[in-house]
């Protein structure tokens, strides 16, 4: 039988996934999303890319259905398909390190959902906040939990925002992707082509790129963005599996390429 993904309904997907969700839909609103910018978005912690990976081998996202294995896992086996298929080094790069944001659980805690026990503000599929959540999210039946949702200003198709405004306006629930975005944004390094800060920032995104909600806020560039994230996806989604990689093994081939687009001092966290 051919192995299904993203399968929520199966009776063996555990009740922690469902809860997950539950948690992630009651707090994640825009008057959060706010405040985890202010908290995390200081880019004052210094520590070099290898150190942040060594870090995802002590942390599994309880939010993934398909996967039980320590998340670094997860980035080593995207990557090296990436690499099978002979994709550009630099979209073997961003399936390397496309989930390090999750490195937050560091400086998490339980109350707002970064930590390795509460991971509702970590990790799981994003949606906006600031208008109406789309019955496209995993676990639609929360969506009446948020708070947001009965506030006349944030319920609406639109919300605060402007008709075509496209996806880089929009504020998304507070998640791994963001936080990776905004610390590469930073990075002065930073030499990684547009289309790999896309796959980094939208990945979790699946009530747009692949629920195909929120048309009334895109505009004409996230077309492309959507072309871009779907040919990044089948990596991230169809890659997994129970087989073992040591980070130090491939080390020797993904250094020079993170080098190359990274530069070699430490990120600034
Ligand atoms: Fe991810
Ligand atoms: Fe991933």
């Amino acid at each position: 039988m051919e192995k299904t993904f993203r399968n929520y309904d199966h009776s063996d997907i555990t009740a922690a996934v469902r809860e997950h969700y539950r948690k992630m839909r009651q707090n994640q609103t825009l008057g959060y999303v706010q405040s985890m910018q202010k908290k995390y978005l200081t880019f004052d912690k210094p520590m070099p890319l290898w150190e942040a990976m060594e870090h995802l081998n002590s942390l599994i996202d309880v939010s993934d259905p398909d996967l039980d294995l320590p998340n670094v896992q997860h980035l080593i086996q995207s990557a090296e398909a990436i690499r099978g298929d002979g994709r550009p080094d630099w979209m073997q790069l961003t399936g390397l390190i496309h989930d390090l944001g999750k490195v937050m659980f560091l400086w998490g805690s339980d109350e707002d959902g970064t930590s390795q026990a509460e991971q509702w503000g970590m990790v799981g599929d994003v949606f906006v906040v600031g208008c109406a959540l789309p019955d496209t999210c995993v676990y639609p039946e929360f969506n009446t939990l948020n708070p947001d949702m009965h506030n006349s200003s944030y319920n609406t198709t639109l919300g605060i925002y402007e008709k075509g405004c496209g996806l880089d306006k929009l504020n998304l629930a507070w998640g791994h992707d963001e936080y990776l975005y905004q610390v590469l944004s930073n990075h002065k390094e930073n030499r990684l082509p547009e289309e790999a800060m896309t796959m980094i920032r939208y990945h979790s995104f699946y009530p747009w790129h692949t629920g195909g909600s929120y048309t009334d806020l895109l505009n004409k560039k996230d077309q492309a963005y959507l072309e871009t994230i779907r040919d990044f996806n089948r990596y991230d989604l169809y890659t997994k599996s129970q087989k073992i990689y040591e980070l130090e093994d491939v080390r020797a081939y993904y250094q020079p390429i993170a080098e190359k687009y990274l530069g070699s001092g430490p990120i600034y966290w």
